[in-house]
């Protein structure tokens, strides 16, 4: 019998190594535990690992995040996955959205160094880890937010363990599984990126209080984002919005109509960003409902049909009822019975200031119209109907002072003036992307360095050349 002892020696060390560093092959799960504390501290252990990776290695590792979700049949499968899983949204604004978040995230390039010389020497400050981070995502984009907090967080030399929202778990734990497929590959140590089994409530928890989570941030609603701000860590909280739109009678009303129409029925309106409620100077609002009808909305008058549908998409007028939330116009249309096809984008109708389609985040293409005076009285309500959450608004006006008057006035994180609300997230706009935008805890729309420490690394008289 012939013995290959090379083989043999391979198969030996290979085995003692698995033992040693408690990674045995045939168990690697690829970043899915059972328990959130196995979750957490395979995440630590890569961490300390991940700290002797080069800055070269760590923009590799971000481009083989990119690669896997670029993938036209990893693109595709993830988009269809989250759309049945989660009943929100569409398929082809998925493939936009998470491709978007995988191509325009930045990576490394995002840390850049504060230096500053002279007689007493050289200091650098550097964005360096935080360590483990804890990131909770929403239901309304759950693979974007993997994606684009994955890419932000690893540059930024932490890793991550994420706590999806049950209702699109499957996804979430297929795209992780990838990532790490992918980052294994690429030599990476394993579980940079981790999540459990069973995403709930209740792991969420041990995951903020773990004493290893460094840092804790919350892509969701009022109640998430408090939650992580009530523990004493470092929180990121990027929460809800009600974004209005104010259009005036010097905009042009045919772009604004059309720029409006396409911002709102975007993922079917599940993005934060979205346009939720328009303003309109009284002057204008005929012409533009006018050229809105002639762009995909669909114009609803009937006071019936429209107390109709509040009852079915709204929960007590206070809150969207889940199980409209993302769903397509023509989805709530033929619930109210009124058979449109795939060309209706939106659903608009006029409605008064306090009417719980104005007032609510509905996150469905429902988009009522005010109708007011003057611009100034537009402003006033557009700032009364954000809520204070400063997290989007739009307008559409060719007057300088009233733009400006506007921006100051509603203090969002994000204003688009005169462009659909997705400019502001690098569609069509300047700048990168992200769908983790913090207004309530200011970071404003993250990227690496939101998630990396200010550290200062000071040498005495030294390295000063001039
Ligand atoms: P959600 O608040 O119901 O859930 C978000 C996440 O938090 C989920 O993973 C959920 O499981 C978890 N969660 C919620 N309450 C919790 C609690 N008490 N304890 C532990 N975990 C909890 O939000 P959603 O419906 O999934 O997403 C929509 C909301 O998120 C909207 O309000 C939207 O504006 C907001 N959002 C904000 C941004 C942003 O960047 N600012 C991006 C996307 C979504």
């Amino acid at each position: 019998m012939n013995i290959d002892v090379e083989l043999i020696e391979k198969v030996v060390k290979k085995v003692l190594n698995d033992v040693e560093t408690g990674s045995c092959e045939s168990e690697y799960g690829y970043g899915i535990f059972d328990t959130m504390d196995e979750a957490i501290e395979a995440s630590a252990k890569a961490q300390k690992e991940y700290m002797n990776h080069s800055m070269a290695d760590r923009q590799r590792y971000v481009e083989g995040i990119r690669e896997v979700v670029c993938t036209k049949e990893n693109l595709e499968y993830m988009s269809k996955l989250a759309v049945e899983e989660s009943g929100m949204g569409a398929y082809e604004y998925k493939v936009i959205k998470n491709r978007l978040a995988a191509v325009k995230s930045p990576g490394v390039e995002d840390l850049t160094t504060e230096a500053l010389s002279g007689d007493d020497g050289l200091t650098l400050v550097e964005y360096c880890p935080f360590g483990v981070i804890g990131a909770i995502a929403p239901t309304t984009n759950p693979t974007e937010t993997v994606i684009c907090n994955s890419i932000a967080m690893l540059a930024g030399g932490n890793t991550v363990v994420f706590s999806p929202h049950p209702r699109s778990k499957g996804v979430s734990i297929w795209l992780i599984k990838k990532l790490n497929a992918k980052l294994e590959e690429l030599g990476a140590p394993r579980n940079l990126i981790v999540t459990v089994k069973e995403p709930s409530i209740e792991n969420t928890n041990i995951m903020m209080n773990h004493p290893k989570v460094r840092m804790l941030v919350a892509t969701g609603g009022p109640g998430i984002v408090k939650a992580v701000m009530s523990t004493g860590k470092k929180a990121i909280g990027a929460g809800a919005g009600n974004p209005p739109v104010v259009v005036d009678e010097t905009a042009d009303i045919e772009k604004a109509a059309k720029d409006i129409v396409n911002g709102c029925s975007f993922d079917n309106n599940l993005p934060c960003i979205a346009e939720k409620e328009v303003i309109a100077v009284d002057q204008i609002a005929d012409y533009l409902i006018f050229n809105m009808k002639n762009n995909g909305a669909y114009e609803v008058k009937d006071p019936e049909i429209i107390e109709k549908m509040v009852d079915l998409v709204t929960k007590d007028r206070k809150k969207p009822a889940v199980n409209f939330v993302g769903k397509s116009a023509q989805y709530i249309l033929d619930k109210v019975g009124i058979k449109v096809g795939p060309e209706v984008k939106c659903i608009i109708m006029e409605a008064p200031k306090d009417h719980p389609f104005v007032q609510i985040e509905l996150m469905m293409p429902i988009l009522p119209i005010v109708r007011v005076p003057n611009v100034d009285e537009a402003i006033d309500f557009a700032v009364e109907v954000e809520h204070g959450n400063r997290h989007t608004a739009m307008m559409h006006s060719k007057n300088v002072d009233k733009l400006t008057k506007m921006a100051k006035e509603i203090e969002t994180t994000i204003f688009v003036k005169n462009g659909p609300s997705y400019a502001g997230i690098g569609v069509g706009g300047m700048g990168y992307t992200t769908f983790t935008i913090a207004g309530p805890t200011g970071e404003g729309l993250t990227s690496a360095k939101s998630f990396c420490r200010k550290r200062r690394c000071v040498l005495q008289d030294g390295l000063h050349i001039r």
